[in-house]
């Protein structure tokens, strides 16, 4: 009987993983199923272009996976139960269906986190989902030329949602609300290049504001002022699916698969978890934040492991770094911040339209990774170390092979 691989979820990281899996293990030996809710792509890291009225393609699953045997599952999952090792899924018919495998990826990604502010769930939009962010679009279309729209949450994401949605709707009177200074994880130029930049779209900027609840015209702050809005953007973080924590995985507090350094569950030595479900320590002794080079890195290194693993060859070791965030302002400027080991802000950035350019070649340089996960496929691909004694190799206790990393607090 073949091995069985089922990857969950087609984001940055699922499809990474499958198409590299099938670049390395023999057919004959492996098969690799691929479960996605949706028939595309998500390009996220574009949503909040799309949610200010960019038309951006979305590639078929279907299309990317032709031809590299991998089998496509358009379906949700809705549990893993690892004693049995299958994974529950619905199809969009409704119809429930059980797979079974012998290793299992987990790469669900994220959503948007409401934090449980009262009135987010209700009234709030986000662009953490395509949906979502087509939710938002939708209502920005539908507002007076001089409606009001409210972005919480200064991250990255906030930042680039306001200021797509600033320049790409210019009568909209945007406000970015900040809990603390605005762009605190920056430098201090590229802090000034983003004041700038916010003042040169006009947007409003509201430091030191705490949101305590959304209503549907207006939101509610800590210090009792009522901002009035016509929509209001959630940006303040995001969340994971809560499958892994229900089917007994060791997870941390908000629900990420806790691994060892080869992306491997510490509770679950069949299972491994890459992008925004795990819970990853980078090479700094720090977690890796959620995003898309953390999925590009952790995918890697959980494919090593799994190949390693299953062919009895020695794990390749892929370095688990944080370079430092490339935030767009817009089509025409940027803001390049690199970090240090300590995942600190270098002292210098890059700004404007160099900035824009290379944000822009990142985004296309990802969208054809992940669209071509089997490029340059080998014409000879490895067996696997004979079926049962792969399975004994998966079964080995983590330990053996890698230590446990220990976070910094
Ligand atoms: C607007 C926006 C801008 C961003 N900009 C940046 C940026 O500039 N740089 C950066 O590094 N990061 C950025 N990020 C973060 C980045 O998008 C994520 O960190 C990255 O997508 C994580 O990859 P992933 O593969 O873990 O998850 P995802 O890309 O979210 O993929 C998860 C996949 O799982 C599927 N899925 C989810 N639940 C289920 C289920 N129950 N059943 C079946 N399938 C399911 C989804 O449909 C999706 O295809 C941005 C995010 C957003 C929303």
């Amino acid at each position: 009987m073949k091995h069985r691989i089922v990857v969950l979820g087609a984001g940055y990281a699922g499809t990474y993983v499958a198409g590299n899996l099938a670049r390395r293990l023999s057919p004959a030996d492996a098969e690799i199923t691929v479960v996605n809710a949706v028939p595309y792509f998500v390009e996220r890291l574009r949503l909040h272009q799309v949610a200010a009225g960019q038309e951006i393609e979305t590639q078929k699953l279907a299309d990317i996976f032709a031809g590299t045997g991998i089998q496509l599952c358009l379906a949700r999952v809705t549990a893993v139960d690892p004693e049995r090792q299958v994974v529950a899924v619905a199809g969009a018919d409704g119809g429930a269906e059980e797979l079974g495998y012998d290793t299992l990826l987990y790469a669900l990604g994220s959503h948007g986190d409401d934090r449980s502010i009262p009135g987010v769930a209700e009234h709030a939009f986000d662009v953490a989902a395509r949906p979502s962010a087509l939710r938002l679009r939708e209502r920005l279309d539908g507002l007076r030329e001089d409606g009001s729209v409210l972005v919480v949450g200064d991250g990255l994401t906030g930042i680039e949602t306001a200021t797509e949605i600033a320049e790409s709707r210019p009568g909209l009177s945007v406000t970015l609300v900040a809990r603390g200074e605005l762009g605190a994880q920056l430098s201090t130029g590229a802090r000034d290049h983003l004041r700038l930049a916010c003042d040169r779209l006009g947007i409003t900027v509201l430091e030191h504001t705490s949101v305590e609840s959304v209503e549907a015209t207006r939101v509610l702050c800590a210090d009792g002022t009522a901002l009035a809005s016509d929509a209001t953007v959630w940006t303040a973080g995001f969340a994971v699916n809560p499958i892994a924590a229900a089917a007994g995985l060791e997870v941390t507090d908000n629900g990420r698969i806790v691994v060892d350094r080869t992306m491997r569950s510490l509770s679950h030595p069949n299972i491994y978890a890459a992008g925004d479900s795990v819970y990853a320590i980078g090479d700094n002794g720090r977690p890796l934040p959620m995003s898309c080079a953390t999925a590009g890195y952790t995918g890697m290194q959980a494919m090593k492991a799994i190949v390693g693993r299953l062919t009895g060859s020695k794990i390749g070791h892929v370095k688990l770094d944080y370079p430092g965030n490339h935030i767009s302002l817009g089509r025409q400027d940027g803001i390049l911040q690199m970090v240090d080991h300590e995942g600190q802000p270098k002292p210098k950035h890059m700004g404007g339209r160099n900035a824009a350019r290379i944000k822009a070649g990142i985004l296309k340089m990802s969208l054809w990774t992940n669209s071509h996960p089997t490029f340059c496929m080998p014409k000879r691909k490895r067996h696997l170390a004979t079926t049962q004694a792969a399975s004994a190799t998966n079964a080995a206790p983590y330990a053996q092979d890698a230590p446990v990393n220990k976070a910094v607090a």
